[in-house]
């Protein structure tokens, strides 16, 4: 099948669109390096765009009607948006569904220790990524800390331009003779990924001066107190006074912490024609952020329009918020409630009379591995839309296959719109393979199959995208929405 380089058909308007949409995924990449952040960002845009929480629209009584935009929130860390379309629910939805959740390193509940006057963080890595890839280079630190009065405090230190940052530290090339030959999954193992996060002892005689609160002055004398108790511990004794005066926080509190560790700074336009994307987290968050601003755009559709961004895909989709969870199931039985009437029959077919667009990255053709794919069957940059008619592994194992019927409605969508594509498979036969949340929706019984954008350096700490390919996305997941 031949295709073009999208670059060299674009108009000028089409071109100032396409640098629009970069720009503002950029930012949404940059506000968005957790799951937690992602749902935030992503309602605060959502009811600027006149989207209402359904759960507080249930609890009035209220029922939906054609044009009603909504949104469910689960846990913080999942969210479904529906645009109600004037077919009845039942008639099936138009799916958007990709992942908010990246590759990344988490911190552990016992985190914090001193060895030789350096206070760390103890870690465990969270999906997929060569440990080699995330040593020597700055790191930031997000999350919440959710303490036992109820509160939950933010965290995010690392993004701005006057924060601290963080390392983990690698072996000086002068002294790493027996570390070159190892292997490279032992080159740095799992346990030694831990954050460094302090040098500094703590002082006698404390900051917290006249000046300062009573708060303050109580947090400083138990710290003082703590240091005292362990004087050997005297690096790890400063970093909780620091976290005690920031956060309020005690040692106990990192038990119910969720802390995430990703690389510090922002997305970057790649190359002198910047014509790429390089940032960290765009596994899948290129399909979510696109997704989204499709999801916003539509202001008039004949079926429901749904963008669904899930958690915990990158460890099986498992979990209250992954999507084999019953969130979304439950989600549109109370959508027909407040739409046709409370009915089983009719929640059901809703679902198998839905169609969707399963998005997450592909691999992008990457001729410095060239052995690693089979090139008529590769995902290229500035080619569009890449689909998947399957994933899985070893003869498609564990894949969603989408039908041939729905992959033809499918082009003549795209087609219709000008919206480009190409079909792809990851990768080579028999070399690895990858999984994502298709399978699960197609449980249903509804139409599924894996689209996406083609990415660089997959599950790195920074990941390469073309521009071309999401303004590309963009256009075709609002004829999707449309279809
Ligand atoms: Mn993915
Ligand atoms: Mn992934």
């Amino acid at each position: 099948m031949e295709s073009k380089n999208l670059w060299s058909t674009y108009s000028t308007e089409q071109l100032e669109e396409l640098n629009r949409i970069s720009d503002k995924y950029k930012e949404c990449l940059d506000a968005g390096k957790t799951e937690r952040e992602c749902v935030e960002l992503s309602i605060r845009m959502a009811e600027k765009s006149g989207y209402r929480n359904l759960e507080e629209i249930r609890s009035s009584g209220e029922k939906l009607t054609p044009g009603d935009k909504v949104y469910a929130v689960n846990m913080n860390k999942m969210l479904a948006l529906f645009r109600i379309g004037k077919e009845p629910l039942s008639h099936g939805m138009n799916i958007l569904g990709a992942h908010i959740d990246s590759p990344r390193i988490d911190v552990k509940q016992n985190p914090l220790y001193e060895n030789e006057e350096f206070a760390y963080l103890d870690t465990h890595y969270y999906g997929g990524i060569k440990k080699y890839q995330w040593v020597a280079q700055p790191l930031s630190l997000h999350g919440v800390i959710a303490k036992k009065d109820g509160t939950v405090q933010k965290v995010s230190i690392g993004e701005e331009p006057g924060d601290p940052v963080f390392v983990i530290t690698d072996l000086l090339i002068h002294l790493a003779q027996e570390q070159m030959e190892k292997k490279a999954s032992k080159v740095i193992e799992g346990e030694k990924l831990d954050l460094l996060i302090g040098n500094r002892p703590i002082e006698e005689v404390l900051g917290a001066s006249d000046e300062d609160g009573e708060a303050e002055d109580t947090a400083a004398a138990d710290a003082k107190n703590a240091a005292k108790k362990a004087q050997k511990d005297a690096v790890k004794a400063n970093v909780l006074r620091i976290l005690k005066e920031k956060y309020d926080m005690d040692e106990e509190d990192f038990v119910s912490a969720e802390l995430e560790i990703v690389p510090a700074g922002k997305a970057r336009d790649c190359g002198l024609d910047r014509s790429m994307i390089l940032s960290y987290g765009q596994d899948d968050r290129v399909c979510a952020f696109t997704s989204l601003f499709a999801m916003l755009d539509i202001t008039d559709a004949k079926k429901t329009g749904c963008c669904l961004l899930v958690d915990k895909e990158e460890i099986g989709s498992v979990g209250a918020t992954g999507m084999h969870s019953r969130f979304f199931e439950n989600t549109v039985a109370e959508l027909i409630a407040m739409t046709e009437g409370e009915s089983e029959l009719k929640t059901r077919r809703a679902l198998s009379n839905s169609r969707m667009l399963s998005s997450d990255v592909s691999a992008a053709y990457d001729p410095m591995f060239a052995e690693a794919f089979e090139k008529r069957s590769s995902a290229f940059f500035a080619r569009g839309i890449t689909f998947n008619k399957f994933t899985g592994s070893r003869g498609k194992s564990g894949s969603n296959d989408a039908n041939a019927e729905y992959i033809a409605a499918l082009r003549k969508v795209m087609d219709d719109a000008g919206a480009a594509y190409q079909f792809s498979e990851l990768g080579r036969v028999d070399l690895g393979g990858g999984g994502t949340i298709a399978y699960i929706m197609a449980n249903y019984g509804m139409e599924v199959i894996d689209s996406g954008v083609a990415v660089l350096n997959m599950h790195a700490p920074y990941e390469v995208t073309s521009k071309a390919d999401v303004y590309e996305a963009v256009k075709g997941y609002r004829a999707f929405l449309k279809m």
